[in-house]
């Protein structure tokens, strides 16, 4: 099957409101290429060097979203807000405060995720649910970018009963905490290759998609 074929199969399984994100971490600009030309205009990265030179080669293909989505040093956070739209990690306190002071700097306005550990899993970044509910004013100060929603990565292992049950747990979060503060957050980024489809039924509006879209 071609990128196109896959691409076209996924877009008939999930509601047109849900934007699929391209992840071309592991790709070569050529296969960038090909997703572009069948309509995908958001593309994720978790490397800021790798994005980079990619980005380079693909100045002429000007209306791409760039989506950062890996682990997030403070030292890079100035470079990545001035070439990605958007950054689906954003896993503490410390550096959202930073990214917002960069952004009034710059200026920018990178569109946020906070990156929420749903479940326990000692491989992976992200708030604790507990901080985030303590910290609601700290968010609320940062003006200068905006907070878009909540990104979640599951742990492996989980049951497809489990996986649904912790995307239902994340959307429910984002309510408690519209209700609980003025942030207004109205987007999910949840679901990979494996698990886009629970996802999408527990309510993701971005899914990040990668093997199922660049590897036979
Ligand atoms: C690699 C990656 C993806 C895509 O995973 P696939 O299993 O290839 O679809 C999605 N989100 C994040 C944060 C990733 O690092």
């Amino acid at each position: 099957m071609s990128i196109a074929q896959r691409i076209e199969r996924i877009r008939q399984e999930i509601p047109s409101s849900v934007r699929l994100v391209a992840v071309s971490k592991q790709v070569p600009v050529s296969l960038i290429r090909e997703a572009y030309n069948t309509g995908i205009r958001d593309f994720a990265e978790n490397r800021l060097q790798d994005a980079l030179l990619k980005q380079e080669q693909l100045t002429d293909l000007k209306d791409i979203a760039w989506h950062f989505i890996g682990h997030l040093q403070t030292n890079k956070a100035k470079k990545t807000i001035e070439h990605f739209q958007w950054i689906h990690s954003v896993d503490n306190l410390a550096l959202l405060q930073r990214l917002d002071r960069l952004a009034k700097d710059l200026p920018v306005a990178p569109q946020l995720f906070l990156q929420v550990k749903i479940l326990p899993d000692p491989n992976k970044y992200g708030w604790q649910i507990p901080e985030l509910f303590s910290h609601l004013t700290e968010l609320e100060a940062c003006k200068n970018v905006k907070l878009r929603g909540l990104m979640v990565i599951l742990p492996l292992g989980l049951t497809p009963e489990q996986s649904l049950a912790a995307f239902q747990s994340t959307t429910n979060l984002l309510e408690q905490i519209n209700q609980q503060s003025s942030l207004a957050l109205t987007e999910l980024s949840m679901g990979m290759s494996n698990d886009y489809g629970l996802a999408v039924k527990a309510g993701a509006t971005m899914i990040r998609l990668g093997q199922i879209l660049f590897t036979e």
